[in-house]
This record gives structure tokens, sequence and C-alpha cells, in this order.
């Protein structure tokens, strides 16, 4: 590409709006330009970086065996609605209406519509597993929508999902799909981590992000000196099963409880104080080495479980607010005395504990003594907010220290979260309907982009790896009225171009130092300048990242450059 035909509006001043370098420099080198708050144009060179980040995810998702397709963005309100999300997603979802007053969402992501596709589409287990993905555009009214790219209100993502009759089957593309993403950040360059993460307004439970390395990253990773883990702060990981007490405590009694629903009435009627309630729950728990996790919608300081790690004590720091959390109803725990394992999602975990402790739920009737272990199992949860550098490892190996990351991909078993509320089945090989498995996975592609900008870069600009530039080479006449200088120029762009690289000829006829200062701006990995020297047929050849520069005979450049 010749500079003079496309559009690189690069900028002098330092943009005054913009607080991290990776949104200076994209703004600056004219990649991107602000429309709206959270919203940018991708400029020529945005463009070409986009794709080539698209193309290598491209390739990896063929390899881990799942289909490219297309799904709108404008979405009906009735497909939020069969999923429930349109009333739980909040103020994130983009909702609009037509000329006929139906509403519409502008997809923040697409389980929904994939999932009414694949309903109607795939019937049968005979078709199955089959995972689909996309790359477009996603709408996020986000609260701040910041640092450039990195968290825009328009944004693109790679986001796939996959269907099967199997969780052995769910696992394995889950797998698949850790090993493509591992792949693809490590092909754009990055130094990135895979930690243990929650799962967010998606739901489902086991999931992990795909965090990037950096100072200015919005999350903390709290990671192990001695081992493999890893995992986002502000999440809870289910790591450890409670293991089966084989002491039975006191005699589990079944009251009856008519018409009780809410702990605090259970409570009243049993002349047991909500209070102690919670109190006997972390006695139990403090007794057995479980984790208390007090997260989610809650505010922090509602509950403070000290030094979660050891769970010795629980401060209540409202009582009203206290109060409110234990009147949540009874019942969506299941019964108490089940031997089954019980996951307890985060946002449940008072509730259950609660449960646990006093026992609940049959309809009319309430377990007393109930014991953890015995009556039930805990799967145990650290609440990593509460953890510090220096703390031991939840998994007993090495010691917790934290560093900042970027959240680049993210993937999830979504479980039959979606395909039950959605009423999705499909029928097996004996006729009977199921719900399909669902697994999720996603990947911000303009974010990856701004993370790439974030971490390759120097007091003079960007410095693409070659995997993602927009261009492998920018050639340099420095003066395009020489004409030895001009035509071995357009020599070297044809042959290059020849060769299959990608050049983009400075042939504009600019001072040498703006071509210089904006070369090292937008950073292309190497440099051709063809200066005094061409009348000789020699040119130099610059590495952008190291500044690494030799003379080299203009018949010799293809030779160097490979
Ligand atoms: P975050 O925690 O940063 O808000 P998320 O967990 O809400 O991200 P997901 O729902 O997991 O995001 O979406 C998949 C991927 O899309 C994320 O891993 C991230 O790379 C990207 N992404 C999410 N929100 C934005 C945004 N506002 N701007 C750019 N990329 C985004
Ligand atoms: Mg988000
Ligand atoms: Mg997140
Ligand atoms: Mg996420």
């Amino acid at each position: 590409m010749r500079q003079s035909m496309t559009l690189i509006p690069t900028l002098r001043e330092l943009p005054s709006d913009a607080e991290i370098k990776s949104h200076q420099l994209l703004l600056r080198a004219g990649f991107i330009k602000q429309i709206a708050s959270g919203v940018y144009s991708y400029l020529p060179l945005a463009k070409r970086a986009l794709d080539n980040i698209g193309q290598i995810i491209r390739e990896e998702m063929e390899n881990a065996g799942a289909a490219e397709l297309l799904l709108p963005a404008l979405q009906p309100a009735e497909l939020w609605q069969s999923s429930g999300r349109w009333y739980t997603y909040g103020d994130e979802l983009m909702r609009m209406h037509d000329r006929h007053d139906r509403s519409f969402a502008l997809g923040p992501t697409h389980e929904e519509v994939i999932t009414s596709i694949v309903s109607d589409a795939v019937p049968s287990y005979k078709r199955l597993p089959v995972t689909l993905y996309q790359i477009q555009t996603k709408f996020r009214d986000e609260k701040r929508p910041r640092f450039g790219l990195l968290r825009g209100r328009e944004f693109i993502m790679k986001d796939a999902y996959s269907f099967h009759t199997s969780a052995e089957s769910l696992d394995d593309v889950y797998q698949k799909m850790y090993q493509a993403y591992t792949n693809i950040f490590t092909r754009c360059g990055l130094d990135f981590r895979a930690v243990l993460a929650d799962s967010g307004a998606i739901g489902g439970k086991d999931t992990q992000e795909f965090m990037v390395l950096s100072e200015i990253g919005e999350d903390t990773i709290a990671y192990s000196d001695g081992s493999s883990y890893a995992a986002n702060i502000e999440m809870a990981e289910v790591h450890q099963e409670y293991e089966k007490s084989n002491e039975p405590e006191q005699e589990l009694s079944k009251v009856e409880t008519p018409g009780q629903k809410t702990i605090s009435e259970v409570s009243e009627f049993l002349n047991v104080q909500a209070s102690n309630i919670i109190k006997s729950l972390v006695l139990i728990v403090d007794e057995e080495p479980v984790m208390v996790l007090v997260r989610g919608d809650h505010e922090i300081n509602d509950i403070k479980v000290k030094n979660a790690l050891n769970a010795t004590s629980v401060e209540f720091a409202d009582e009203e607010r206290t109060k409110e959390l234990l009147n949540c109803s009874f019942g969506s725990i299941g019964p108490v005395n089940l031997p089954a394992t019980l996951k307890i999602v985060a946002d449940k975990a008072i509730e259950a504990m609660v449960n646990a402790v006093c026992g609940a739920n049959e309809d009319d009737y309430h377990y007393m003594n109930v014991v953890p272990g015995r009556d039930f199992t805990v799967e145990k949860f650290v609440d990593l907010r509460f953890i510090q550098e220096g703390d031991p490892s939840p998994d007993g190996k090495g010691t917790i220290k934290f560093a900042r990351g970027i959240e680049v991909g993210h993937i999830f078993k979504l479980g039959t979260k979606y395909s039950e509320a959605m009423s999705a089945i499909y029928l097996d090989e004996n006729g009977k309907s199921s719900p399909y498995l669902m697994g999720c996975y996603g990947i911000g592609v303009s974010r990856t982009l701004s993370a790439v900008a974030e971490q390759f870069n120097d007091e003079n600009g960007l410095i693409w790896p070659a995997n993602i530039a927009p261009y492998h080479i920018h050639l340099i006449p420095v003066n395009m009225k020489d004409s030895d200088q001009e035509n071995l120029a357009e020599k070297l762009y044809r042959e290059l171009k020849e060769n299959r690289y990608n050049v983009l000829l400075d042939d504009r006829n600019e001072r040498p130092g703006v071509k210089f200062k904006d070369s090292d701006l937008i950073g292309m990995p190497v440099r051709v300048t063809v200066g005094k020297k061409a009348a000789e047929g020699i040119v130099e050849v610059k590495v952008r990242k190291s500044g690494e520069m030799q003379e080299v005979k203009a018949e010799d450049l293809l030779q160097v450059l490979t």
C-alpha cells in the first residue's frame, strides 16, 4: 500500500483524555478514532491488525473443530425473555424499540440466538456435538467505558458455543478451546496466564479466564509461586470437595413448620435467633476447615469474613442488611439430607450455609441438626477477595503473589442453563429428550489488539509483533524528489510484494524527520530506508524492536529479510 493512498492520521500531541499507553498510541499512530464514549472507528491500520488477529483465531478455531457463522446483532426481546436475561442482565443490555414498538436488544453476547438456532436445526443426538463461532460486533452499555478499545461499549468479540449430549463431550471441547486460546494468545505474542474465574452474568460453573499480565489491568490475579494455581481475585473458585464426616453429631430431626418459608420465619418458629444460626454456621465451618464465601451482589461490608483462608470469624457490619440477607427464601438449595454433593453457587453461599445448619426446605418441614459432611457435602470455596500476598496457596503448594491482568478471553461450561430455560432439547438414541449441555468461549478481539499495543511499545511508539503488524515492512524513500531513490524504492516495493510481503511505501513528499517519526510511531517490525546510497544500490534495514541497523545491497534484501 502506498502511504499517500491510505489514511494514517498521526498526531504529534498526546491526546489529553487517554490515560494509558495503548490508548494514547493507538490514537497518536492513527489507528483509531473515537466517535462517542466507548465507541471507536477502526482506521485502515487497525483494520489490518484486527484482521490478522481474526486470521489467527480462525485458524485455531478450525483446528478445534468450530465452524464459523455470523449472527445478528439486533435481537428480539422475546429471545432474551425466554432465557430470563431480559430481566436480569441490567443496564449493560442496550435495549431499543422498532417502529411498531416491539422491543429489541443489541447483542452483548449470543447464547440466546445460537441456542434457538441449534434447537431448531439439531433435533437429534446424531449431529452432536457441534461447535459454532463468529467474529462480530458486540454492544454493552458499560458503566465506565475507558482505556480506548480495552473497555468499549461497542467492541469486537469472537464468541463460540458448543452443544453436547454428555459431560465428557463438553469436557473434550472445553479442553480443545483451552488449547486453542493458549495457541491464539501465544501467536499474538502476549504474556498471558490462564486463571480460575467466576461465571459473572453468563452463569455456569467450570470457567477460566485468559489474562494478559499488565500493570494497567483491571483485574487482580492471585497466583502461586509454587504451582500453576492462578485465579481472578474477585472470583471464587471451588477447588476441594468437603470430605464426608463419619461422626454423627445430633440426631437429624424433621420438624413440621407449616407455611414457613423464610429463614427468619423458620428461626422464629424454631426459637433460634437468626444471628445464632449464622454463628453456629460459622462454628461448624470453623471446626471443619471449610471456607465461607460471601460475595455477589451483596456489598462487601455486609459481612466480613476475616482471614477467609482460615475462616476464623464473621462480622456483621450492618444488622438490618444481615436480616435482609437472612430473609432470603428457602427452597433453592435442594433437600439438605441428600447425600449428593451440593454445589453452592457464590451468591447463595450464605443462604446455603444457613440451610445447612438449621435445615430447611421441604414444603412445611424443616430439618434441625443437619451436619455438613454427614447429611450433605459442600464444596470448598475460598473468598479470594480476602487473600493476601504471602498467604499459602489454596492448593497447598507455594505462597500467593499478586499481578494485574487484562481479561482477553474467557471459557465457560454453561451446562444446561440456557437449554433448560429455553426448552432447547435433542432426542437421544432411545428417543428420550434432554436439554443440550453447552459451553461458551469468548475472546475480546479489539481488546486483544489494545493489549498487544499495551505490551509492545517504547518511547517512540508502537512495536508490532510480526503476526499482528498491519504491514511487515515500512519502505521509506527519504526524498521522493530524488529519482534514484524513487526508482529503487518502487522496484523494491514491487519485488517485496511479489514475494508476499505486506509493504507500506511512504511515498509522501514529507521531510525525512516526519517520515521517520511516523514510522517509529506506527511501529512496523522492519523499516527499509532508501536514502543517499540509492545510487550505489544500497539501502538500510532497521529492526523496530531492537533498533538494530544494517546496510544491505538492494539485491540482497530479500535474503536478509528471511
Ligand atoms: P470484563 O470482566 O472485562 O467486563 P466480561 O467478563 O464482562 O469482561 P465476557 O462476557 O467474558 O466479558 O466476554 C468475553 C470477552 O469479551 C472478554 O474476555 C473480553 O476480552 C471481551 N470484552 C468484554 N467486555 C468488553 C468491552 N466492554 N470492551 C472490549 N472487550 C470486552
Ligand atoms: Mg463485563
Ligand atoms: Mg470478566
Ligand atoms: Mg468474562
